[in-house]
């Protein structure tokens, strides 16, 4: 089987009144970048890589650089071509844009594996410890008008009674854009609507410096706070180490780190308790195993981060299916031992109509695909549609 064609697409929908914020910045769109890669047998392998950025640099280095030297490969060695084309970037692409273009390669590598052979990603990585994945609802972000406190408040019992109410036993919360005074109300007025019995995160988007984060943490441990997510900005790793010291929630980040080089780093300076790498960011299924393997070595949980479309989402759970329980034990515990799927809750329709299957909440899970490769398949409408956007 060779490689006979690359092709990028450039996913994009306005949010119009859907529009929101995080601690960084507004939202007025959703976009993801999307790779195609497609062989001489006629199997099709789609990837996507990057999340917040603009799609067009990845595209770019794909449709200039990286393409190029693919054309007649074979796309069944997807380990082997990913340390070629990082060792080929290594000078000028450690993090960032190059290696989210090759996270795209390498997840649509693995799609036209296991389709190859008629097995899910999953399998081809080892087997499926789950065949599905407790979710967590990512959610109660800010709105256009987020400096209004008591209408904010107002919002919020309702966003989080709704998680409550469709079976979810655990949410993430927003902050950062706040006071933490401010943003402490919201989480006193979220804890007081779901109950005891529905864990709660906080993601800060690195908002805070290690001070600000540590007195945070302090300040909202009484509402039961599961983790507390990028509290400062990921360069700053002797800030994570501190706030990981010092505040006594404990410490998830990996969103914006890239390959088994940037995860040691983060794990051998005891910057996190929980490692969130993006399969789309981090360098793809090939990245997040050898990511998977130095976590559990150092004690450290796997909860990977979702962002984009519905590729990114059945990428992530292929992956959240090899994720052993760590520790074991014979009743594992989703976000104590065992891991859980971010299920973003904003507007997103490159994440709900792009694929013919549809990812549904049955009793707090979604299911991990199982058709062969990612186990899903692009809606040809849908991806026009989304185009011409
Ligand atoms: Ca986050």
């Amino acid at each position: 089987m060779k490689i006979i064609s690359i092709t990028s697409h450039i996913l994009r929908i306005p949010l119009g009144d859907k529009v929101f914020y995080s601690s960084q910045a507004r939202f007025p769109e959703r976009n993801s970048f999307l790779v195609r890669i497609e062989t001489d047998t006629g199997l099709v392998g789609w990837g996507e890589g990057g999340q917040y950025g603009p799609p067009e640099p990845v595209a770019a280095v794909i449709d200039h650089v990286l393409a190029p030297k693919l054309i007649g490969r074979d796309p069944t060695e997807p380990v082997v071509i990913w340390e070629q084309l990082y060792s080929f970037s290594r000078d000028f692409g450690q993090k960032g844009t190059y290696v989210e273009a090759i996270s795209a390669i390498d997840i649509a590598l693995w799609d036209i594996s296991g389709k190859a052979v008629g097995l899910p990603v999953s399998k081809m990585l080892g087997g499926a410890f789950r065949n599905r994945v407790k979710a967590y609802a990512t959610g109660c972000y800010y709105p256009e008008k987020y400096d209004d406190l008591p209408q904010v408040l107002e919002n919020l019992k309702l966003e989080a009674s709704r998680y409550r109410e469709s079976g979810f036993d655990a949410l993430k919360v927003k902050i950062g854009l706040l006071d933490i005074h401010a943003d402490a109300e919201r989480l006193r007025v979220i804890r007081e609507t779901v109950g005891p019995n529905i864990a709660i995160m906080v993601d800060a988007n690195h908002a805070y410096t290690a001070a600000t984060a540590i007195q945070m943490g302090k300040l909202i441990e009484k509402y039961d706070i599961r983790f507390f997510e990028e509290p400062v900005i990921p360069e700053d790793r002797a800030g994570y180490h501190r706030v990981r010291t010092e505040n006594p929630i404990p410490v998830a980040g990996g969103e914006a780190e890239f390959t088994r080089y940037g995860f040691r780093d983060l794990f051998s300076e005891g910057c996190v308790d929980i490692a969130q790498p993006d399969l789309t960011v981090c360098g793809g299924f090939t990245a997040f195993s050898q990511i998977l393997a130095l976590a559990n070595t150092h004690g450290i949980l796997v909860i990977p981060h979702v962002w984009g479309s519905g590729i990114a989402l059945a990428a992530a759970l292929q992956a959240l299916a090899i994720i052993p329980p760590m520790p074991h034990t014979a009743s594992p515990i989703p976000l104590r031992n065992e891991p859980m799927v971010e299920f973003d809750r904003t507007h997103n329709s490159l994440r709900d109509e792009l694929l013919v299957e549809k990812f549904q909440l049955v009793e707090g899970y979604v299911g991990v695909p199982q058709g062969p490769g990612l186990g899903v398949t692009i809606d040809e409408e849908a991806l026009r549609r989304f185009q011409a956007c």
